[in-house]
């Protein structure tokens, strides 16, 4: 047969279908190199069996001889079978998203179909079932073509191969049916393209219409190819990213409404449908459930109209809008909304536990700080009297010192007479309410704000800031005086409670608290040296000096 092989100058139906290999070929690189999808194997055996056959139709229309278009018709054979068998292949992994894996019954089909077929064809000088004797050359349309007189075995093979067409047709229809909302244009379109080579072939068999006299069947497939690659082009048919935010829309745990630029609600995705049950698409939004009652009345349906959140069936839903605009940035106008409601019920809940938590651990902490305060006043604090101890005594100078500014602070240092004797002979509880009392007669005469130390046993300590010693002095005898009536200090026994006090003066008797403590103390001591029930404001040795000076 190598004389079918030498041809001379190109027929115009060969240009035709060399052309249409070319781009065949080009568009299966394509599709190889920058594409992926499921079905992609098939996709491309399709076009390598496509490739085959076309091979063979240029042979067939280039050939002259009877022989030859015959040798060449069955030369195309292999890839007849090819085509509608990996278009099937093809179809049902792509319909279904079946990842290209090994499939035993899919090799068998792609290797036996097209070898059953094949040999039903190349055997035909042997049986003559598939072309008869009626095979003969005619002149159509001005071109000298191939008549083929079909035999039983051809239209054998025709129907193995309506079988295959038949699979992918149901396939794509069982795919259309099976398939979200997103696919189902794309299989509508994949249904139509699929039927265009069963028309062309019945129009051929049944009919007789050819292209260039030719089975118009192999050009309908390649238009097929070109139709899809197109739909890979402009439709996006097998753009993952396209897909994959349409799946993410319809299968999105969150509820998704979809408003036309009207307000109408046109789309909503399987979250949505299971949310609002009542709500049928093309609803005005105002009108859908929940969503309606919750917006501004009267306002077009804006982000800034919608609620931030809202109740419904038991969950908390944060509402999330997002403008749709228009391409053209200068009309900057919505032509719809997406509309999204997050489901935020646990994370809600988890957030009330966490203030609960938070509040609960605020309390604790207060409490803590309010016994931490407690325990610090109580160090300063004297348990028997409720007076200040020592520990807060220099704090306690330095601020009055502060406040005081030039003029000078008065210390009266203050020692209950003969207190041993009140325990000894009434006991020591008794001596112990006498403090008390005595301290309470202290507070009582002292302005608020102004702290009382115990500093020793019976011995109490005032710190007067901006004051002289004859003032101080005049007040601690009214404080003497006021205990004579017997009016704060109550014994067991009726018993007079008197008092000593040596007062200094800050600065002039001493630059320090020590110092002007000692010098107090000096003057205390001078004082019940003096016969106590006394206050002494100048050092004896001073006050000798002064007599002395007065008798001179
Ligand atoms: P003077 O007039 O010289 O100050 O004589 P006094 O008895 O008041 O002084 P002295 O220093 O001799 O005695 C003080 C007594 O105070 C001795 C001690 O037992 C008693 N005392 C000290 N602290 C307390 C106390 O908290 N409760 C009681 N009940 N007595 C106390
Ligand atoms: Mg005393
Ligand atoms: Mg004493």
């Amino acid at each position: 047969m190598s004389m079918c092989y030498s041809f001379a100058a190109l027929e115009p139906g060969g240009f035709a279908v060399l052309a249409l290999l070319i781009g065949i070929s080009l568009i299966a690189l394509w599709v190889r190199r920058f594409q992926n999808f499921p079905g992609k194997r098939g996709f491309l055996l399709a076009h390598v069996g496509m490739i085959i056959w076309l091979l063979a139709v240029l042979g067939e229309i280039q050939s002259e001889t009877l022989e030859c278009k015959v040798y060449w018709a069955m030369m195309a054979w292999p890839g007849i079978a090819f085509v509608p068998t990996a278009w099937a292949i093809f179809l049902r992994h792509y319909a279904f998203s079946v990842p290209d894996g090994k499939s035993r019954a899919e090799c068998w089909a792609l290797v036996m179909g097209p070898l059953l077929v094949s040999a039903a064809a190349w055997t035909n000088p042997l049986h003559g079932l598939f072309y008869g004797p009626l095979t003969r050359l005619e002149m159509v349309d001005g071109d000298l073509v191939g008549v083929y007189d079909h035999g039983p075995l051809f239209y054998a093979a025709a129907a193995y191969l309506y079988i295959f067409l038949a699979i992918s047709t149901f396939v794509v229809v069982l795919g259309a049916f099976r398939s979200s909302k997103a696919h189902r244009p794309y299989f509508l379109m994949m249904i139509f393209v699929n039927g265009v080579p069963m028309v062309a072939n019945l129009s051929y068999v049944v009919f007789g219409i050819t292209v260039f006299g030719f089975d118009p069947t192999p050009f309908a497939f390649s238009v097929v190819l070109f139709l899809f690659t197109q739909m890979i082009f402009a439709n996006r048919l097998f753009d993952v990213a396209a897909i994959a935010s349409d799946l993410l829309f319809l299968n999105a745990r969150n509820p998704v409404l979809v408003v036309d630029g009207k307000g109408d609600v046109v789309g909503m995705n399987e979250s949505a449908e299971a949310l609002f049950p009542a709500g049928k698409l093309g609803t005005p939004l105002c009108k859908w459930p929940q969503i309606g009652a919750a917006m501004v009345p009267g306002q077009a349906p804006q982000p800034k109209n919608f609620p931030a959140n809202l109740d419904i069936m038991g969950r908390h839903l944060s509402i999330q809008v997002t403008p749709m605009t228009q391409a053209l940035k200068s009309q900057n106008t919505a032509t719809g909304l997406v509309i999204m409601l997050n489901d935020v019920t646990d994370m809600a809940k988890k957030n009330t536990s966490l203030e609960e938590a938070l509040l609960q651990n605020a309390r604790r902490v207060a409490e803590i700080e309010a016994l931490r305060d407690d325990l610090q006043r109580q160090i300063l604090l004297d348990p028997l009297t409720g007076l200040h101890n020592r520990r807060g005594l220099y704090d306690t100078f330095a601020q009055l010192k502060a406040q005081s500014g030039d003029s000078g602070m008065v210390v009266a240092l203050i020692d209950i007479d003969h207190f041993k004797s009140i325990n000894d002979r009434f006991g020591h509880a008794a001596g112990d309410r006498v403090l008390r009392d005595f301290a309470r007669a202290l507070r009582v005469h002292v302005r608020p704000g102004l702290p009382v130390f115990r500093v020793g046993g019976e011995e109490f300590l005032i710190i007067f800031p901006k004051a002289t010693l004859p003032e101080i002095e005049e007040f601690i005898d009214s404080i003497r005086a006021s205990l004579e009536d017997g009016k704060f200090v109550r014994v067991r026994e009726p018993e007079q409670v008197g008092f000593s006090a040596g007062l200094a003066q800050w600065p002039n008797d001493g630059a320090d608290l020590d110092a002007v403590m000692k010098c107090a103390d000096d003057r205390l001591y001078q004082a019940k040296l003096a016969g106590r029930g006394r206050t002494v404001s100048r050092s004896e040795l001073l006050r000798l000096v002064v007599s002395n000076e007065g008798s001179s």
